[in-house]
């Protein structure tokens, strides 16, 4: 195994967005090009454009050690041509040393892989395929920073989040993982409205909704957007599945604006929203057949959340099919075409600005600067899967003092997963199916 692989797998790298792949696997691989992913997309959420403009050093020294480990010829830093800031600090510190940076437009969703690839190198990832089969190793800018720390023997430890939305002081900060959505929510200075607060963890677009403020930030939180009370996002989310299909059953006029829409779609994949709410009239083979048109969703919700001008769930429409083919393992045969993207693809791209504005989340667009303020919690909680792949294994008990960046987790043996490392100095109070460690 290559040197850099051992260090990040020690060093309990995972992917900082989505699923938190862990990085030694996706780092084994030889391929001809290293894309940095700096296209963050999500509205309101600024982790990573804060991060670049304060440690491009970091992000550039990631990129050199990923490309020389795949052996990848060419490094591609994609961050959006807005962030003229970020830019520059990159120009500076790549010099003439053979990085590129590819500008991008301020779109949604940007930072998807697929869209990142094809943009960047007009290369089309093939049905059910990653980033490697089109000789690209696609990885966030956060993780790449993790790198050029896990190269120093530096565990992970630490978070970049963004919290903003109906927040007093939205703000970017560095945070060990395991602190609760409800310090950081304290560090924003509260919520800016009386009442109950739910937040949205990753979004407003792909998150999730968080109401018990004692949920930890993990090694895959992107950030946190506190929507206005009673805020359709809050709504939307909270819609039961019987509620979700009855009305789109009785509701969608198969306009196809979500199929139009569709970034996937507009990608040339076979995926058709409109044609996926005919399943919710549908049961058995019927709906079988409608669900094949959901297999290439990425779940972006755009089809629900911009383009349904009825507000109806095409996505909830997609995660349900997708779940259908699983359990009943149905058989998908692309079509017999080359893929090719739609002509329309480049105009029919949604701006931040408009969608921001669908959101009703205009209000809210405001700086999250990024503050440094060795903010420690008295308390942390480290669940033993932050990752794709299998939960950690623990190595300490509860009574046992550890130190921060000490390993505490494991992973099992011959099987996938990440190492999991104290966050603080402390006291282990509880091992289960995560660690608590309160602070010494
Ligand atoms: S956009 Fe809405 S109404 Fe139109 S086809 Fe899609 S789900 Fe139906
Ligand atoms: S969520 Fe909707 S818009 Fe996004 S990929 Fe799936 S079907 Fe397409």
């Amino acid at each position: 195994m290559h040197k850099l692989v051992e260090q990040v797998k020690e060093a309990g790298v995972v992917g900082a967005g989505g699923a938190g792949f862990p990085a030694y696997v996706k780092f084994d691989v030889n391929v001809e090009i290293l894309l940095a992913n700096g296209a963050e997309c999500e509205p309101l959420l600024y982790k990573d454009k804060e991060l670049m403009l304060h440690f491009p050093e970091h992000v550039k020294k990631g990129m050199e050690l990923v490309s020389d480990s795949v052996g990848a010829s060419r490094k591609i830093l994609g961050i959006k041509a807005k962030n003229h800031e970020a830019i520059g600090q990159f120009r500076r510190v790549f010099g003439n040393s053979g990085f590129e940076i590819f500008e991008m437009g301020d779109y949604y969703p940007a930072g998807d892989e697929y869209v990142l690839v094809y943009e960047a190198t007009q290369r089309l990832i093939p049905y059910g395929g990653y980033p490697v089969d089109v000789g690209c190793v696609v990885s966030n800018v956060e993780t790449l920073l993790n790198v050029a720390n896990a190269a120093e023997s530096k565990p992970l430890t630490e978070k970049f989040v963004t919290i903003a939305g109906a927040v007093n002081k939205p703000i970017t900060l560095k945070v060990p993982i395991g602190t609760s959505a409800g310090e950081l929510l304290r560090l924003a200075d509260g919520p800016s409205f009386d009442g109950e607060v739910a937040l949205l963890e990753g979004g407003a677009m792909m998150g999730t909704l968080v109401t018990d403020l004692s949920s930890p930030v993990t090694k895959t939180t992107g950030g946190y957007i506190v929507p206005p009370r009673e805020h359709i996002l809050i709504r939307r989310r909270n819609q039961s599945l019987p509620e979700i299909k009855k009305i789109g059953q009785s509701a969608c006029d198969q306009c196809t604006y979500c199929t139009e829409f569709c970034p996937r779609y507009l990608l040339g994949y076979e995926i058709e929203p409109h044609k996926v709410m005919r399943t919710l009239g549908f049961a058995g083979e019927k709906a079988d057949f409608w669900s094949k048109f959901a297999i290439n969703c990425c779940e972006c919700n755009l089809c629900s959340l911009f383009a349904c001008p009825e507000d109806l769930d095409p996505k909830q429409a997609c995660v349900r099919s997708k779940v259908n083919i699983r359990v009943k393992n149905l058989p998908y045969t692309p079509p017999d075409r080359p893929l090719a993207a739609h002509p329309l693809q480049a105009d029919r791209k949604v701006s931040i600005k408009r969608l921001t504005r669908k959101l009703g989340l205009m209000p809210y667009n405001r700086p999250a600067e990024y503050t440094e303020n060795g903010f420690q919690p008295k308390q942390v909680v480290l669940p033993l899967k932050q990752h794709f792949g299998y939960p950690a294994v623990p190595l300490v008990k509860t009574g046992d003092t550890v130190t921060a960046g000490q390993k505490i987790g494991a992973i099992p043996k011959g099987k996938i997963g990440a190492t999991l490392h104290a966050s603080i100095d402390g006291r282990v109070t509880h091992v289960g199916e995560e660690i608590r460690i309160e602070s010494a």
